[in-house]
């Protein structure tokens, strides 16, 4: 540590020597004790102690001079004879460290100087803590002040989606935390800066950076991404002289540095800090965030404007629901063929439409369901298909065209095969009897017998397309149809039992598997029979010898699954959903040597679908095909209704 510096005001030249010897001679600094030398030398903050040697001439106003200018140095006066009252007055009315008498007795003044001095150093040290802590106190109250005004820009930015407005407040709370007498926000936008707010801008500075900003110091800082801090007088934007600058880049994770942040002085020569360009470039972050948002949420009602326009207009009816089934979309068409008004967001489907197919189509929901169809029927005649697919984690969709000229061409058609079916099958029953008489008529040779058999076959292929023909027209319109209470275990069981002959001539075996318990079926008994029939002659039909047919039911809670399984050829997977179609045959060679119309399992479908079940195929080529169907169990007729 350095020896203390002493300073002594004196007019005797003799007080420094014999100073000199008491204390080290270089810490001692003599000076005149006029008014003058003491201006002059005053304020001497490197100064430990003030020794004023007083003279009676100008002690008062050399006293008030170093109350004034050395207020912080420790103060010792030499009287110069035995102290007066006057002069110990003074020492306590002006904060004197000591009084000491000249001529010196050497002792005394050491210890009082040294005395002094250490007194001197504490209170120095003191006052140096003091100085520091008020001055770490006045940094933190800064720094405090600057985070809350970040956290309040932070705030108050995320809460708007107004680009204009959060914009403002940033370049607001950006001025007023630097105290800078101007700030503004430039953009870029197709490689242009352009400037986008401004606080106390000249008008003329603004509406020429309007254009577009030739700032090339903006320009850097958009092209390094980095922030600059200028604290010399230094020509921006159009040619305007500033003292300080501090531009910080706005940075989008996107789309990289996508503007700048800046703050000017062009009168005061206060320079921005450290402290301040980490404020500005949280608040630039801050900018970037609520930016990004804005922009985001642009987009997304863009987006979601488009929809809306696409589903408005589209021609089919569309509804789309959240994931509670709650209205949240609709189409005209929807609005106009469902009576759906405005007030309709937010409702439940099944609380608020009333048509009974859209209903069902909600009320079918399971939850691994992803896709459901159903006809839906209007008041006015008209018939729409409607599919129902459910969107994870969004809700649901249900596009329902307009398919009424469809069903009607589709009734033309079954009309047209029905009337055409009976008014070919007299005749034909007619032409096979003449056939089958003809052997009757007279004796005839092999090759006129193999000609008749020929015949005979063929006309029964028709014969059985025609029946299967007016079958399924019948069904469909819902003629012989009347439904009544039967036992599925009988019709199972003599369905099974009329195949025996036919399961015997193709070397299979039967294996039935029904419970004993009666199985009540709310049905056209002869239908189902048919529909057995028709699935236990296909399991025989496509069987190799040696394999088995099995017949199963097995009940549920409420209903009843019926399985017909063989171990015949099976069917190619890609063949499996086209089979219930009319006419669709297998296109395999081992199915064309068999005889078949392709209508037996659209008969089936129909019959099922007539009974409110659903039936379905599961089957490997080579290995085998399970054809099920599940129909709803009924309570069994009570004993008086049997009677
Ligand atoms: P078909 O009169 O031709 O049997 P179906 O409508 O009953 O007509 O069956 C349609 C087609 O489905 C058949 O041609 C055949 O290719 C296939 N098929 C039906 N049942 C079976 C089965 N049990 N095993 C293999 N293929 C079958």
């Amino acid at each position: 540590m350095s020896s203390p510096h002493i300073l002594v005001f004196s007019e005797k030249a003799t007080v420094y020597q014999e100073l000199g010897q008491i204390l080290p001679a270089e810490t001692v600094t003599v000076h005149l004790a006029t008014l003058t030398a003491l201006r002059n030398a005053l304020p001497a903050p490197e100064a430990a102690l003030v020794l004023l040697h007083l003279s009676a001439a100008n002690e008062a106003e050399a006293l008030t001079l170093i109350d004034e200018r050395a207020a912080d140095a420790s103060l010792v006066i030499i009287a110069s004879e035995t102290p007066t009252v006057a002069q110990f007055n003074m020492l306590l009315e002006h904060d004197v460290q000591a009084l000491i008498a000249y001529p010196f007795q050497t002792e005394q003044v050491r210890a009082t100087l040294t005395r002094a001095l250490e007194r001197a150093a504490r209170q120095a040290s003191q006052r140096y803590l003091k100085d520091n802590l008020t001055r770490v106190n006045r940094q933190l109250n800064q720094r405090l002040q600057e985070i809350n005004a970040i956290y309040t820009v932070g705030k108050s930015v995320t809460s708007s989606l107004d680009v204009e407005e959060i914009l403002a407040r940033i370049v607001e709370a950006s001025v007023n935390l630097t105290q800078a007498e101007e700030g503004f926000i430039l953009l870029k936008n197709n490689g242009k800066l352009y400037l986008r707010v401004s606080k106390n801008m000249n008008a003329e500075l603004a509406q020429r950076l309007c254009v577009e900003a030739s700032d090339p110091i903006a320009r850097q800082v958009i092209h390094s991404g980095r922030p600059t801090m200028l604290q010399r007088s230094t020509k921006i934007a159009t040619g305007y002289l500033v003292r300080a600058l501090l531009y910080v880049p706005i940075q989008s994770p996107e789309r990289g540095t996508i503007g700048v942040l800046s703050v000017v002085n062009l009168e005061q020569e206060r320079a921005f800090t450290e402290n301040q360009l980490f404020t500005l470039s949280a608040i630039a972050d801050f900018a970037a965030i609520a930016l990004e948002n804005a922009q985001l949420f642009a987009a997304v009602e863009a987006e979601r404007s488009r929809l809306s326009a696409i589903l408005e207009h589209a021609a089919e009816a569309i509804l789309v629901t959240d994931l509670d089934n709650r209205l949240w979309l609709w189409s005209d068409s929807a609005a106009e063929n469902f009576a759906i008004k405005p007030d309709a967001r937010g409702q439940k489907v099944v609380d608020y439409i009333e048509n009974i197919g859209v209903r069902e189509l909600f009320a079918r929901l399971g939850k691994d369901q992803t896709l459901i169809h159903n006809e839906v029927d209007l008041e006015d005649g008209r018939v729409f298909n409607a599919q129902l697919s459910s969107i994870d984690h969004i809700g649901r969709v249900v596009v329902m065209q307009d398919i009424s000229h469809l069903k009607e061409l589709d009734r033309l058609k079954s009309e047209f095969v029905s009337t055409v079916s009976h008014d070919l099958r007299t005749p034909l029953t007619t032409i096979q009897g003449y056939v089958e008489l003809l052997e009757r008529a007279g004796p005839l040779n092999e090759v006129q017998r193999d000609f008749i058999s020929k015949a005979l076959h063929s006309l029964n292929h028709i014969t059985d397309l025609i029946s299967d023909l007016l079958d399924i027209g019948r069904i469909e319109a819902g003629y012989d149809l009347e439904m009544c209470p039967f036992c599925i275990n009988d019709v199972i069981q003599r369905s099974v039992d009329a195949h025996a002959v036919l399961v015997e001539q193709a070397e299979l075996f039967t294996v039935l598997d029904i419970p004993d318990e009666p199985l009540w079926i709310r049905g056209n008994a002869r239908r189902i029979r048919q529909v057995l029939d028709n699935l236990i002659n296909n399991a025989i039909k496509y069987s190799r010898p040696g394999g088995a047919v099995k017949v199963t039911a097995q009940p549920g809670t409420d209903y009843v699954i019926v399985s017909i399984e063989d171990q015949g050829i099976g069917i190619p997977l890609e063949e499996q959903p086209k089979l219930f179609e009319r006419f669709y045959r297998v296109h395999t060679p081992e199915v064309e040597d068999i005889y078949g119309t392709g209508l037996g399992l659209s008969i089936v479908k129909s019959v099922i679908e007539k009974h409110k079940g659903r039936v379905w195929v599961r089957s490997y080529p080579g290995k085998g095909s399970t054809f099920a169907f599940i129909l709803s169990l009924c309570p069994p007729p009570s004993e008086d209704a049997n009677a």
